[in-house]
Order: structure tokens, then C-alpha cells, then sequence
């Protein structure tokens, strides 16, 4: 029979996928003899066949109960008994850690008779008992039973003011908490419509079954989909012995790191609260105190704190955060897990461990997150004299502008417009999460750096400040008030996520330390994130495999990119070099031209253009490959818009004009009645498979011959320079052999008789194409037979492979995602089983065919680090990306080369 229940004495760290990373931890700590108290771990197995059945798995609450009692057994306690009640928590746990999901339900075995026994356990004092009693009615009505939580928030803000006004919650007494005990029953009948349970195992039975179905709850869902967590995973379930933390001054609770996790440094770091239990430092509820405070009030257990927080760092030989608890004096550690950190940290400390000798230069490499690099160029906020309005806790790094907008759905609603919004609340829960992800920054006038929307923001790398308390919000107003300056909703604010200060309007940003030390800033290439970033990156670059090129069209973009570490160029398309007005007015007599003559002229015309172009960026690129794609798009898009052009005639016409003007550009009328017959000539039903790409090439011989020959005379006055041009010439859109066989025939010749004219011989001159369309990829040994290269054009082949239009898919793909119909976006990240599958495809057909292809890819996936990874398993040569993603793809392929590495040997 399957085992449903594991004691924290039979697991360890490793057993996240059955027992969750909290069950696992939970279970490494007990077998490392830290001081965690007892409990147990019910399975995601047992999740996952609630899930499917709607009930538990039969023999499941036996097991339950088993556990249960060798926990009392253990405790010398029974649950729920009135004399001396065993008390414990329930608590989630998935593999990942979710937010998104029900948290805690603590001081589980209460209810009228056994709150009498805690109180005679803690030495008579009924406060205390009483305390936790309307607690855990509040805790189990809301996270259990799905009591709206302001319901219990407010009856308790009444019992505090009709104490005397401005009273904490430590000020209530045993008999305030009598009567407000009553008052929570009545809001849980209310609610539930059934008396508040009093059996122990009925509210333990309850309690589990809310963490089960929390896996399939709205905010659970969103959290997975927007991290990429599956939802096959299911939830475990812990069940842990009560420690308290509101047992007096003596007592407390906490959240430690063992390293700063926002700026990475070796120094211990966290929040403490005396005298109250573990929701509260999350919830924000009341201001916490900084971790080192502890030292003063309780130096034991301080030293305690260290000693564990070090054994657990050696131990996981990474940063860890912990939940702990002090009750009278004694150190409770109730969680530990890999902490968080900002994108900034995480270098920091990838690199301080791998100075240490903690870690090894692989692992430090494997540490950082490649889809957060570009974060670390990230600005700040550059304040020059200004003056904050507010001042709150730097909680996520970053620096943003926005306007002021104060709810969540605001925020998704102004973000689809297209508004830059930062999200103001006095603090968030999960149910904000879908606003939070969508604003430029996030700003809460209540809780810590370990608030909800403190960890949140770090881990979607979002700019936020937190308890700014002098920001008075006023919703009814819709405005805040922080310090005598009103902010309306609608005002834009600057947040500076790396000091915690707020201001008004917009604020000057300013370039990120790597992006200066980047440009040769040398007081910024002194500090240790350059020196991380630098060191890391060297040996992502001595271990990758996959050589790294950019998408580039301009001399500049290609310096830019081979100062970012490209190794050459993977995509230069050509089609922004027919752009600007000298140039579209050749292209449109290219276009009209009605002799061989006339258009022969047009291509004079436009070759010395071109050429310069090449030359600068062959100059750029001297001793690396260059791939230069022919003209891809289809002719119309030199030409104005039909529509506007349309109407423009068609209004000169009634008002008798005999001018013309579209876009800024006029003409005469009659001009503009032949370019729009033309227009509608050329006019195509489905553009993107009309005739672009190669079909151009085939039906207008004169232009890639023109291109071919601009292509070969840069190349040849670039070599005679001294220089050393390396030139790839691709043909777009092929889907035959023979369109590139034939292609192939006619330009050959074309750039031998220039190269010869001119004298030169060029060691590195190759004809390829791009694949891009499936029945090119389904073909590829065919069409590799006459090619030296290929490119994946993974846009192309995503369109077409999918038939997702590449210009409107914005307006499904969210809910495409949403429903799982894809694993992700496919435009973003490859889709492997069909797409990906198409690569394969051309890659082995292609190389059995002709052993000396080599093989890249140039479509937008090039600087996604999950599809860096494919083709490097997939074994292309290279990958192409923007220039800004350059560092992004070098890091991506690095870690894939030891991903690789590793799973070879396992
Ligand atoms: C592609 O299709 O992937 C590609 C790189 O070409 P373009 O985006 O220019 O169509
Ligand atoms: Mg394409």
C-alpha cells in the first residue's frame, strides 16, 4: 500500500517531489539534530489523489492517525485533550515555494475546554490561552473555511478601540478576549453556516483538506502559471507540535538569512518580533524589529541563531532563509528553504561563496539565473537634490516611474492600456499578485522586507518600497497623503527600490553599476558585482559549447555586440537598408520600373548605398562571421499604406486638390493614382506568405544580384584594407532545394565576377539559407546538399508551424497560456514537441546529408535562455540574438554545456 505520512525522522532534503521543499527541510534539520519540533509530512501523492477523487485516499486518515499518535506519544500530550492539549500547526508545503497558496493555520486542537488546559500549561495565564484561542477561529475560519479575513479584522479593531483608543492587541485582556472569542463563533456561524468544530481530528480532517484544495485555488493557479510551476505537482501537508512565540517578552519570532538576500553580503540579516507568533512579521501588522535587535534582548539565543544559521549554510552550502520561533528563552527553528535573493545578490553571493571555496566554479556558475541578467542593467533612480516625500524600506532593488493607481485590478487595468503604473497599497496579499506583476513598481505603507510584497517583488524583479508608514492612503479619495504632499491617483511617483524612497513626479533614472563598468567606467569596474559578473562569465564562456552571434543591421549595432562578447553576426537583414527617403524613392522606381533598363538603373543606384552599409559593418565585424540575409519582405512595405493612401486620393479628388500627402510624404495627384494602382497591384491577401523572402529573389533576379555584388565589393575594399571580412550570404524563406539550387546557379557567378574584377580572394565566402518554413525543415537533407549553412528562423517557423499569425497572436496567446494549450509562449521559448521537433529534423537530416553544414539560429528565441538550451542539446553551432541579449544567450550557453554535463553522468 502506498505510504501516505512520512515523520520528519524518515525524510531529508531530497524528497521535495513527495514531501515539498517545507516537509523536506523539515526532515533534513530533524536528521541534522537542529532544534525543530516534531511533526509529520502527509505526500503531494496523497494531494494528488484527493484531487482526482475528491476524497482521501482510503487508509489515508488511519496513517494520520498513527503519526498523530506517536507525535502525542512523543509530546506527552494528547490533541485537543482539556487537561493538557497537544496543540499543532498545519502548514503547506509544495515542491516550489507558492505563495499563492494556503499558508498556515496555527494553535489547531483548540476549542472551549482544552483553551482551559493551555492556559493551566502556561502557568494559568488565560490571556495567553485566550489569545491564541480566537487566533486560530480566526486563522482556521479564514484560511480553512474561506471566512472573508476583514470580517474577524474588524470585530477585533472594535474590541481594541472600545479598549481605549489606540490600543495594540497586547493590551487586551482575558475577558476582552472572552468576549471577542464569542464574536468570532458568531462571524464563523455566520459565514459557514455551522458551529465553529470542536473536535480536534474534525478540525485537523478540515485543515488538510483546505491544504489540498489550495492547490487548485485561483491565486495557486495564476502564481504556477506565471513561474512556470506544473500543476501535476500537488501539495503536501505538515503537521508540526506548537511552539509559541507569544508566551511574553521572553519570546518572539522571526525571519533570518544568512546572507543579506537584496544585496548579497555575508552578514546575517532579518526581522524580529517580541512576543508574537509567526503570521504576524508576514502580515505587517505590527513593525518589526531588525534581526541584530536580538542580540540586545536575548544574546543566547542570538548566538544560538548564528550557530544555526552557519551549520545550515555549510550544510546546504547555499543561502537560507529561516522561520524561528523563541518561546521562553528556547530557539525553534520552523522552516528553512534556499533563500530568495535579488538578481543582484544572487552574483554577489555566487561569487563571494566561490572565494570562500564553499562552492566550486560550476556551481556558481549554475547559481545565477540567466533570465535575470538583464536585471542587473537595470537604472536607479538618479535624485540630485530632490527630496523624498516618504522614506520606507528598501525591499526590491530597481528604480521605477509610474502613475499612482490603488488596487490591483487598476493595475491591470491601466497596464493594458498601456500605462506605466506603480501599485500603491498599505500592504498586498496573494489576491494582488495579478496587479503586482503588471506595475512598473510596487509601494506599501505597512510591513517589512519579509512582507508579501516585499518577497514578491524580489522575486519578479520589481522595484518596490515598503512600510513607507508616512504614506497615509485614503482610498475613498483615491489619493495618499504622506507628510502633507497629496498624490492622487493618476500622478506619477518615483520609487527607488534600492534606498526605500518616494517621490513625486518623474525622476532622471540613471544606468545600473554593470552597465557602467560595462563602458569602461573604472570606479564601477571596482566593485565587486563587475568583478562577479566578469569571473562568471569567463567561465560560461570557457565551457559553453554554442558560439554566440547577434541579430545586427548597422555598423553600430555590431560593434555594440561585439563588445557585448558576439562572436559574429547570425542575421544581418538587409531590409532596414532600403529604408530612408533617397533610398525608398530608388526602391519604388525598382518597383514601377517597366523596362530591364529602367530597373537595371534603379539597382545602380542603390548599390553604392548598400555597399557602404556592409563595408561599415564587415569593418565592425573583421575575423568573425558575418551572415547577411537577402531581402526578405514583401515590396509593398516600401510603399504607403492602401488604406490611407486610398483615402488621401480619394479626398483630393472631391476637394479638387492637385496635391497629395500620406504620412508627411507628398506627391501629385496623379502620382498618387499610379502609385496606388500599384499598391493594390502588389496588394496580397496574407502578406506573410506572399511573395517575400526567396520568391522575390526568383521573380526579381536584378535585386539579390544587386545585393550579392554590393555584398562582394564591401567585402573585397574591406580585405584590400587589411582587414579580414568572414561573409555568410543567406537566402530567406526557402522551401525547396531547387529555389536555392537555382538561386545559387544565378549569383555565384555574380560574386565570382566581382570578387575577380576586384582582385580578391575571399577564404571564407558560404551560401546558406534560413529554415524557416516547416517543408524546408521536413526536407533538409535535400536542400542541405547545396548549402554550406543553415538558420533556424524560429519566428517563421513558430508562424508557420503553429499557423499563429506573428502579428496578432497578442491577442490569444495570454489565454492560451493561461489554459496550458501551450507550455509557454511560443514566440518567446521554443516549443519543443512541435517546432522544436521540426529543428531536429533539419539538424540530423541536414548533417547526414552534408557533414560540413554548420548550423544556427537566428529567430527571437536565440536570447532566451530556456532555448539555448534546446540548441545546444539539439547541437547547432551557434545561436544569433539582439545585441542586448548577447551576455543573456553567452550565460544561457554555459550553463547548458554543464547541464548537459551533468545529466551525461547521472
Ligand atoms: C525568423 O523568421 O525567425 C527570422 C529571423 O526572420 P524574420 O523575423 O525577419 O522573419
Ligand atoms: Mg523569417
Amino acid at each position: 500500500m502506498t505510504k501516505y505520512v512520512y515523520d520528519f525522522h524518515e525524510g531529508n532534503k531530497d524528497m521535495k517531489d513527495l514531501l515539498g521543499g517545507k516537509g523536506a527541510n523539515l526532515a533534513e534539520m530533524t536528521n541534522m539534530g537542529l532544534p525543530v519540533p516534531p511533526g509529520f509530512t502527509i505526500t503531494t501523492e496523497a494531494c494528488i489523489a484527493y484531487l482526482r477523487r475528491g476524497e482521501f485516499p482510503e487508509g489515508l486518515m488511519e496513517e494520520v492517525e498513527e503519526h498523530l499518535a506517536r507525535l502525542e506519544e512523543r509530546m506527552g500530550r494528547r490533541l485537543g485533550d482539556p487537561e493538557d492539549p497537544l496543540l499543532v500547526s498545519v502548514r503547506s508545503g509544495a515542491k516550489f515555494s507558492m505563495p499563492g497558496m494556503m499558508d498556515t493555520v496555527l494553535n489547531l486542537g483548540l476549542n472551549d475546554a482544552s483553551v482551559e488546559g493551555l492556559a493551566r500549561q502556561s502557568g494559568g495565564d488565560l490571556r495567553f490561552a485566550r489569545d491564541a484561542y480566537r487566533r486560530f477561529i480566526q486563522m482556521f475560519g479564514k484560511i480553512v473555511m474561506g471566512v472573508p479575513g476583514e470580517a474577524f479584522e474588524e470585530a477585533l479593531e472594535r474590541a481594541k478601540e472600545a479598549k481605549f483608543p489606540g490600543a495594540q492587541d497586547t493590551d487586551l485582556d482575558a475577558e476582552d478576549l472572552a468576549r471577542l472569542i464569542e464574536e468570532f463563533r458568531r462571524i464563523y456561524r455566520e459565514h459557514v453556516g455551522s458551529d465553529f468544530p470542536f473536535d480536534p481530528r474534525e478540525q485537523l480532517r478540515l485543515a488538510i483538506e483546505a491544504v489540498f484544495k489550495s492547490w487548485n485555488g485561483k491565486r495557486a493557479r495564476d502564481y504556477r502559471r506565471q513561474n512556470k510551476i506544473s500543476d501535476d505537482l500537488g501539495t503536501a501537508v505538515n503537521v508540526v507540535a506548537m511552539v509559541f512565540g507569544n508566551r511574553g517578552d521572553d519570546s518572539g519570532t522571526g525571519v533570518a538569512f544568512t546572507r543579506d538576500p537584496a544585496t548579497g553580503e555575508k552578514v546575517p540579516y532579518g526581522d524580529y518580533l517580541p512576543n508574537a507568533q509567526g503570521e504576524d512579521v508576514v502580515a505587517g501588522i505590527r513593525n518589526t524589529l531588525p534581526l541584530a535587535e536580538l542580540e540586545r534582548l536575548d544574546p543566547t539565543s542570538y548566538r544560538e541563531l548564528l550557530r544555526v544559521m552557519d551549520t545550515l549554510e555549510r550544510h546546504y552550502r547555499d543561502m537560507c532563509d529561516i522561520e524561528f520561533t523563541i518561546e521562553k528563552g528556547k530557539l525553534w527553528i520552523l522552516q528553512t528553504r534556499v533563500g530568495k535573493r535579488t538578481a543582484f545578490a544572487e552574483w554577489i553571493m555566487a561569487y563571494d561563496m566561490l572565494e570562500e571555496g564553499l562552492i566550486d566554479e560550476d556551481t556558481a556558475l549554475l547559481r545565477v539565473d540567466a533570465n535575470r541578467l538583464e536585471e542587473l542593467f537595470k537604472r536607479r533612480v538618479r535624485a540630485d537634490g530632490a527630496t523624498p516625500i516618504a522614506k520606507g524600506l528598501n525591499a526590491s532593488p530597481g528604480a521605477a516611474t509610474g502613475r499612482v493607481v490603488f488596487s490591483a485590478d487598476d493595475a491591470e487595468a491601466w497596464a493594458a492600456r498601456g500605462e506605466r503604473v506603480i501599485l500603491v497599497r498599505r500592504e498586498t496579499t496573494p489576491d494582488d499578485y495579478h496587479g503586482m506583476i503588471v506595475s512598473q513598481g510596487i509601494l506599501t505603507s505597512a510591513g517589512g522586507t519579509n512582507s508579501h510584497a516585499a518577497v514578491v517583488a524580489r522575486g519578479e524583479g520589481i522595484p518596490a518600497v515598503c512600510g513607507a508608514d508616512a504614506v497615509k492612503i485614503d482610498l475613498a479619495s483615491r489619493s495618499f497623503n504622506a507628510n502633507g504632499t497629496v498624490v492622487r491617483e493618476g500622478d506619477v511617483i518615483t520609487i527607488d527600490g534600492f534606498t526605500g524612497n518616494v517621490y513625486v513626479g518623474e525622476l532622471p533614472l540613471e544606468e545600473s553599476v554593470l552597465e557602467r563598468a560595462r563602458e569602461g567606467d573604472e570606479a564601477a569596474r571596482s566593485e565587486k558585482i563587475w568583478r562577479a559578473f566578469e569571473r562568471l562569465m569567463a567561465h560560461a564562456d570557457r565551457v559553453r559549447r554554442l558560439r554566440v552571434r547577434a541579430n545586427a543591421d548597422t555598423p553600430e549595432q555590431a560593434a555594440n555586440a561585439r563588445e557585448r562578447g558576439a562572436e559574429g553576426i547570425g542575421l544581418a537583414r538587409t531590409e532596414h537598408m532600403f529604408l530612408g527617403p533617397e533610398r525608398v524613392a530608388a526602391v519604388r522606381r525598382m518597383i514601377f520600373a517597366e523596362t530591364p533598363a529602367e530597373e537595371q538603373a534603379a539597382y545602380d543606384e542603390l548599390l553604392p548605398l548598400q555597399r557602404e552599409d556592409f563595408v561599415g559593418i564587415f569593418r565592425a565585424m573583421t575575423g568573425l562571421p558575418v551572415t547577411v540575409r537577402l531581402l526578405d519582405p514583401p515590396l509593398h512595405e516600401f510603399l504607403p499604406n492602401l488604406e490611407e493612401l486610398a483615402v488621401a486620393v480619394a479626398v483630393a479628388e472631391v476637394r479638387g486638390d492637385a496635391e497629395v500627402e500620406v504620412r508627411g510624404e507628398r506627391m501629385s495627384l496623379d502620382e498618387a493614382r499610379r502609385l496606388l494602382a500599384k499598391v493594390r497591384e502588389l496588394h496580397e491577401a496574407n502578406p506573410m506568405l506572399g511573395l517575400r523572402g526567396v520568391r522575390l529573389g526568383i521573380v526579381k533576379p536584378g535585386l539579390y544580384a544587386m545585393q550579392v555584388r554590393a555584398i562582394c565589393e564591401a567585402a573585397a575594399q574591406v580585405k584590400r584594407e587589411g582587414l579580414d571580412p568572414r561573409v555568410e550570404i543567406m537566402i530567406p524563406l526557402v522551401a525547396t532545394r531547387a529555389e536555392l539550387e537555382q538561386m545559387r546557379a544565378e549569383l555565384e557567378p555574380v560574386a565570382r565576377e566581382v570578387l575577380e574584377r576586384e582582385g580578391v580572394e575571399l577564404e571564407h565566402l558560404e551560401w546558406g539559407t534560413m529554415i524557416e518554413v516547416p517543408r524546408a525543415a521536413v526536407t533538409a537533407g535535400e536542400i542541405a546538399e547545396v548549402a554550406d549553412f543553415f538558420s533556424f528562423g524560429t519566428n517563421d517557423l513558430t508562424q508557420m508551424g503553429f499557423g499563429f499569425s506573428r502579428d496578432d497572436i497578442g491577442k490569444f496567446v495570454g489565454m492560451y497560456e493561461e489554459r496550458r494549450l501551450v507550455p509557454a509562449n511560443p514566440f518567446v521559448t521554443i516549443d519543443r514537441a512541435g517546432v522544436g521537433r521540426l529543428m531536429r529534423i533539419a539538424v540530423e537530416e541536414g548533417r547526414a546529408a552534408n557533414p560540413r553544414l554548420h548550423l544556427g539560429i537566428c529567430g527571437e528565441h536565440g536570447g532566451d535562455p530556456a532555448s539555448v538550451a534546446f540548441c545546444h542539446e539539439i547541437g547547432l553551432d551557434y545561436v544569433s540574438c539582439s545585441p542586448f541579449r548577447i551576455e543573456t544567450a553567452r550565460l544561457a550557453a554555459g550553463q547548458a554545456a554543464l547541464g548537459a554535463a551533468e545529466s551525461a553522468t547521472k
